[in-house]
């Protein structure tokens, strides 16, 4: 096995060394892998798991259709025997007891040994019916992919594994969390979409772009991935290994370095206070906000509590996640964005429900908020609920028309209303902001200014929508630029605006996190900066080097410039 080497985008920086585990949503490429004897019961368990939950999924279907579509009874009446057929379930579970095939990969099988048997039909209507073995056998491997057991068990040698795929959502990456997990790489996607994000906050060295990986490496090769510089080396020789090794305890010699300015107040050199906020995807991240000391929470994506659920939680399971998180950081201030599903965050219902050929620009955050009002309401409930906990601040994403703030104002006074009514407590005065994320509304900040408590910048968006580039698109990823002329200038007006009215602006986006743009960001005239908890410390030696009466007029100078080239070299030499 030779050595080789590949370039891709680095989009989570650090180094990850172990064997390569390949993953695959198509349903005809799920992960072959054998079960060690001692898992073989949990493994089949997770079969019987699994074709229990469909067949409960296929029964509700069954009762929704019955009144209004009875064709649809019949079919997934059809379905559900195919469930129930031996050749299906039984068969499966001998090849996971005697060939110790992984539950996903045995259904495969025993698909394909029945589709087989449908081809030799001759009375089409019947042969079609293999249609429905493909569907029903797809339900049952989504619902084993949804729960991690298509994750490699955990290896003997201590060593964690790569996960090699065509693409990964939000959510797998989140279900790494409780794995032996190294890192990742995938052969699309982009630095800010949001699988790259929540590899950041995980500290998941992860590389992607890498176009034909899964076609280049094979089961269990040892891989190297470099997230800082987007390389990954197959079958490393010794030598390399070891030189990565050293330079893995060097980057965790930096961190521990780091983790001495914990205490340190967040001053620049000429005395201002920046506050350093964290970036969270749920209650998970509460100990890794502490440990960076934040000054509370500037963003909680709550979408990450609805994607990748059949049934969306209700009012009490947001509450108690809302209220735990309030409490864990109160009197610090928690901002929870309103969900921002849509784009690359799907829920499963939309796919069904509302498909759209460009998802960025489609229904997406606010808008489907406000398209299904219900929805949102309970959210709202919810988090008035627990505002009591703790000092709540609401946000909500991705605003541009005067209709959509106000819109969402009113739910929340009917919210409030309800609530009054019921007797729950809630805090009256609760803050009210909104996200600067499309060109639109960075270019009429009144309509914001005059109704809404706080402004953040989602400079993730702003670049997207104001450059016209999809974030997750790695083939445009070279125009995804945070310092193109025009994306500076949006974000400076945003912060001058806000400073002039004196209402807060904080940055929330990935520029707020990349120490490669704090001291221009700060000569902006920003001081409030959000960001995913493992960046904070790097951050906050940024600004404890920073002097504004140096900065300033630097960045004045730098916003006037129109060549991306000339800005590019001026931001680096603020850096010194
Ligand atoms: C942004 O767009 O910058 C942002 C913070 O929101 P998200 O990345 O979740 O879209
Ligand atoms: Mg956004």
């Amino acid at each position: 096995m030779s050595s080789f080497t590949i370039h891709g985008l680095p989009v989570s920086p650090g180094i990850a060394i172990g064997y390569v585990h390949l993953v695959s949503h198509a349903l005809l490429e799920v992960s072959h892998y054998r079960i060690p004897d001692k898992h073989l019961d949990a493994e089949v368990a997770r079969l019987d798991d699994a074709l229990a939950t469909v067949q409960g999924e296929l029964m509700g279907l069954k009762t929704a259709a019955a009144q209004q579509h009875r064709e649809v009874g019949a079919f997934v009446d059809l379905q559900l025997m195919m469930l129930a057929d031996p050749l299906l379930g039984s068969e499966a579970r001998q090849l996971v007891r005697g060939k110790k095939c992984n539950a996903e990969w045995a259904l495969v099988q025993r698909m394909n040994v029945l589709i087989e048997q449908f081809e030799k039909i001759e009375d089409p209507y019947l042969r079609e019916r293999q249609a429905d073995v493909v569907q029903v056998v797809e339900r049952l491997v989504k619902v084993l992919l949804g729960h991690p057991g298509h994750l490699p068990p955990k290896r003997r040698d201590g060593m964690g594994s790569v996960i090699v795929a065509h693409d990964l959502s939000p959510t797998d990456t989140i279900s790494f969390r409780d794995h032996n997990i190294a890192g990742f790489v995938t052969d699309i996607g982009g630095p800010t979409s949001h699988t790259a994000i929540v590899a950041r906050s995980l500290l998941l060295p992860a590389v992607v772009g890498l176009y034909h990986i899964r076609m280049l490496v094979e089961e269990d090769e040892l891989v190297i991935i470099d997230g800082t510089r987007g390389v990954v080396i197959i079958n490393p020789e010794e030598r390399l290994v070891e030189e990565y090794q050293l330079r893995r305890r060097e980057l965790e010699i930096e961190r521990t370095r780091l983790q001495r300015l914990k205490e340190t107040e967040p001053r620049t050199l000429d005395g201002e206070r920046i506050e350093l906020l964290a970036n969270i995807e749920g209650s998970k991240d509460i100990a890794s906000v502490r440990a960076a000391n934040a000054d509370g929470i500037g963003l909680f994506r709550t979408e990450f509590l609805f994607i990748g659920r059949d049934v969306l939680p209700d009012e009490d399971e947001q509450f108690e996640t809302y209220r735990s998180v309030l409490k864990a950081f109160a009197p610090k201030p928690v901002t929870i964005r309103t969900f921002d599903v849509g784009a690359d965050k799907m829920l499963n219902a939309m796919h069904q429900k509302h498909p759209g050929a460009n998802p960025a620009l489609g229904l997406r955050a606010v808008r489907y908020a406000l398209a299904e009002p219900q929805m949102f309401l309970v959210q709202l409930r919810a988090l008035l609920r627990a505002s009591v906990h703790g000092k709540l601040r609401i946000m909500v994403p991705m605003l541009a028309h005067v209709a959509e703030i106000e819109q969402c104002l009113q739910l929340i006074a009917r919210a409030k209303e309800e609530l009054q009514a019921e007797k729950h407590r809630f805090d009256a005065q609760v803050e009210v902001g909104g996200m600067i994320e499309v060109p639109a509304a960075a270019l009429s900040l009144g309509m914001f200014l005059r109704r809404l408590s706080f402004l953040s910048i989602g400079t993730n968006d702003l670049i997207q929508y104001t450059l016209a580039v999809d974030r997750a698109d790695e083939s445009v990823v070279h125009l995804y630029d945070p310092l193109h002329p025009a994306v500076l200038k949006l974000i400076s007006s945003t912060i001058q605006a806000g400073a002039r009215v004196g209402m807060p602006v904080s940055v929330c986006g990935e520029m707020a996190g990349d120490p490669a743009y704090t001291a221009l960001l700060l000569g902006m005239g920003l001081r409030n900066f959000s960001m995913h908890p493992g960046q904070i410390l790097e951050i906050k030696q940024g600004v404890l080097h920073a002097d504004l009466n140096d900065l300033v007029p630097k960045v004045q100078r730098i916003l006037k410039m129109d060549e991306q080239g000339k800005v590019r070299e001026a931001v680096a030499r603020l850096m010194g």
